[in-house]
This record gives structure tokens, sequence and C-alpha cells, in this order.
């Protein structure tokens, strides 16, 4: 299994670096023909906003859709959730959201750079809790019924399910915890 890491701007190298750690074969995604052979993604935190027009720029806008419906199992987390998210309340004009997730999310909801924080984050089950590292997070407004809300922090979901993909608010791979890594890459 080779998972992908979409690599136009953001995080990407460090998905990348704590893949390879955990014995989980991890390359970078620029083209369409690298997307096609990620059978697992990665969209990384970033600026969604540059993410979005790099698609744009690289042509892959209409591959990653077509392979989002097709179910690819895909983790964003940060830009990546707005990536993914049905709704972007105050995105830029024009800005792509997959819509693979069903939540309306509000960029930077969580504040500006310096307003970056960690948290605790109750994931079912995992003891000891996940470190939660928030940048300009985007915060999660509202949520489908179809979506699984994996993790909470004050009553608004961080860390969701739908189907093959997941979206967390925060960045796990700045975590030095790699128990998010590890559950996507063995996602059922
Ligand atoms: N606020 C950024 C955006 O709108 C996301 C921040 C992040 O990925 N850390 O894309």
């Amino acid at each position: 299994m080779k998972i992908g890491v979409l690599a136009l701007q953001g995080a990407f190298g460090l998905h990348e670096r704590v893949f390879n750690r955990i014995g989980v074969t991890a390359f970078q995604v620029r083209t369409a023909q690298e997307l096609a052979e990620a059978d697992r993604l990665v969209i990384p935190g970033g600026e969604s906003t540059a993410i979005s027009k790099l698609l744009d720029a690289n042509g892959l806008t209409a591959p990653l859709a077509d392979r989002l419906a097709g179910g690819l199992p895909v983790l964003g987390t940060c830009a990546g959730l707005i990536l993914l998210a049905a709704e972007v309340v105050d995105g830029y004009p024009g800005q792509h959201c997959f819509g693979a997730v069903n939540v309306a999310v509000r960029r930077n909801g969580y504040g500006r750079q310096s307003e970056s924080f960690r948290a605790k984050i109750d994931v079912g089950g995992w003891e000891p809790a996940f470190p939660g590292v928030f940048i300009r997070a985007p915060v999660v407004e509202s949520a489908g019924p179809e979506v699984e809300v994996l993790a909470e922090l004050a009553g608004r979901p961080v860390l969701c399910r739908q189907g093959a993909a997941v979206v967390s608010c925060f960045h796990p791979e700045l975590a030095e915890d790699d128990r998010v890594h590890r559950w996507f890459a063995e996602l059922q």
C-alpha cells in the first residue's frame, strides 16, 4: 500500500516523514499520474486557497474529484479539511471544496497564527488523549447526519469521518504521536 501526500503547498513533508517512520510507504503527489498511483491520500495543512489554485494549475482538480467520488481513502488536516468540506463559510471566491465530508467550516475560526494552541483531544478509546496542535485552524460549524464525529473540543467537532474520508482541524503530523497516521493507514 502506498500513501500519496499532496505536495503542492504546506506541511506535506512532515506527513511523509511520519508514515516512513511507522513503516508505511508514502510519496509526494504533484501530478495526475502520481495521484493515480496513490492507494490513499493525505491533503496536508497549509493554505487552502493556495492549494486550491495549485490544484487547478497542476491539472489535479478533476482527477482528485474523480478519485474522491470513487471512494479514495483520504485524510485532510486543517487546510486539507477545508478542501474536503462541503461548504466553506468565508472562503476565497472560487475556492474548491470537494464535499467528501458533509461539514461546513469557517476558515481561521480558531483565530490567527499568534493564537495557535495545543489541546488534549479525547478520541474515543484512545489512551492517553491525543495532543492536538491548532494553527489558524478551521472551525467545523455544522456536520450532517452522515458524519461520524470522532472527537470534539469544547463541543465542536475536531476529528470526523464520513466513509473513507477523515478530517481533522488539528495537525497530527506535528504531534510526535503517530496514532492518527497509523489508524488512517489501517482504516477499513
Ligand atoms: N487557515 C488556513 C486555510 O485557510 C489553514 C491553516 C492550516 O492548515 N494550518 O487554509
